[in-house]
């Protein structure tokens, strides 16, 4: 038996905001617009949104204070600003950190609650989120999650069936001012959502397993040629469609190990998120292997051993990565990741010895 659901309408193509931006009009009556600091505009999707609010006659109010890893102290401001101004519905116009800092300011703005309330596990209600993707990694524009950071530093996701998208555009164009070291951290986030959420699905979902298996491919396929020309068009809505995948993949399956012990990385070294996936993510699915080697040769499938894997990862991340973690720091992240609750779905006894080792080998590298 297997089960799909994924609430999103999703529109994908060149142009698809002003082909299908009338759609808006769906979905409320003031539109909260939510950004980063530059990619909305530099990737030309904030323009193209406007233009469509205006001849649709939709006010709206502009929120593009979003960092990357979002705190929650932005989303809470994000969701009083969203109710002052009467705002009842987002727009969220970026990488995954505006897409989630939108999801969650939703929320926030619907209920008048705090951040930790949407840890409560709870379905809260939220306004209409419309997702408009600017990196090709996340999924998030697929996801009924959102990865915040609260005050003490530390990343957590939480996940409610209401802040899936209502619906999502994905226009590849707005991908192609990624700079370069954005490109491959997304990439590789893509790749390791398809790869995790694999090893969770086992299988047992043929419809997971042919998403994962294609968007393996086609990221095995395509990240180095888009890295010799990445104003090639095609080669990027191939990857915008591949991280799509994934995140279908992992709406369904979750994250492992490989997302909770590289959550630090991000939240106190500044590592990418999708860098810090791919530093740490070939020895976690060796540890894996030692409980269920079969698990992981079917979930990496189309790449034959974990050392091509590896060779793979390896060829993009090197040189990229720039570590110094201190004795206290692996301690306590190690104490943190071991409890997480990502290991319930990771095959194999991940303890705090494990992360402690895994720190130290990737320390100073
Ligand atoms: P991001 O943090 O959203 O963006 C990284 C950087 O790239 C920012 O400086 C951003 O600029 C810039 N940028 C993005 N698109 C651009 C474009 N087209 N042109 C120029 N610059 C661009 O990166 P991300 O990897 O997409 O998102 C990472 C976040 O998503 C993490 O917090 C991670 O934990 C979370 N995540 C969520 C899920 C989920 O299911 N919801 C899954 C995995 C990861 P601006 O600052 O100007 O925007
Ligand atoms: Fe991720």
């Amino acid at each position: 038996m297997w089960k799909y659901f994924l609430p999103t309408r999703v529109f994908a193509g060149r142009q698809v905001i002003s082909q299908n931006g009338e759609l808006l009009k769906e979905f409320g009556t003031k539109a909260f617009i939510v950004t980063g600091k530059s990619s909305a505009k530099k990737s030309g999707a904030l323009d193209e949104v406007l233009r469509m609010l205006e001849a649709l006659d939709i006010p709206s109010s502009i929120f593009d204070e979003v960092e990357e890893n979002p705190s929650f102290f932005t989303v809470e401001k994000g969701g009083r600003l969203l109710s002052e101004n009467e705002c009842d519905f987002v727009i969220a116009i970026g990488g995954g950190s505006p897409l989630d800092a939108g999801k969650a300011i939703s929320a926030v703005g619907m209920n008048g609650c705090s951040c930790e309330d949407l840890y409560r596990g709870k379905n809260l209600p939220s306004h209409p989120i419309v997702a408009i993707p600017t990196t090709s990694g996340t999924g998030s524009e697929v996801t009924q999650y959102s990865v915040l950071t609260n005050a003490d530093g530390q990343k957590k996701g939480f996940g409610m069936p209401s802040i899936f998208p209502a619906i999502s555009f994905l226009d590849p164009r707005y991908t192609v001012t990624m700079p370069l070291d954005v490109t491959i951290a997304t990439a590789l986030d893509a790749l390791s959502h398809s790869l995790e959420g694999e090893v969770v699905n086992k299988g047992q979902n043929p419809l997971l397993k042919t998403l994962s298996r294609e968007a393996n491919r086609l990221i095995k396929d395509s990240l180095d040629r888009i890295l010799l020309d990445e104003d090639d068009i095609d080669l990027r809505e191939r990857m915008q469609f591949a991280a799509t995948l994934a995140g279908i993949v992992i709406a369904h399956t979750g994250t492992t190990a490989v997302h909770a012990a590289g959550y630090p990385l991000s939240s106190f070294k500044n590592v990418k998120h999708g860098m810090a996936n791919a530093l740490i993510l070939v020895e976690i699915f060796k540890k894996i292997a030692e409980a269920d080697k079969d698990r992981i040769s079917a979930a990496i499938d189309p790449f034959e051993s974990l050392d091509e894997l590896q060779i793979f990862i390896q060829r993009f991340i090197s040189g990229r990565i720039f570590l110094r973690i201190s004795d206290e720091e692996i301690n306590e992240w190690s104490d943190y990741t071991s409890k997480a609750s990502h290991l319930k779905k990771t095959p194999g006894d991940f303890d705090k010895e494990f992360f402690m080792d895994l720190y130290r080998r990737i320390n100073n590298i």
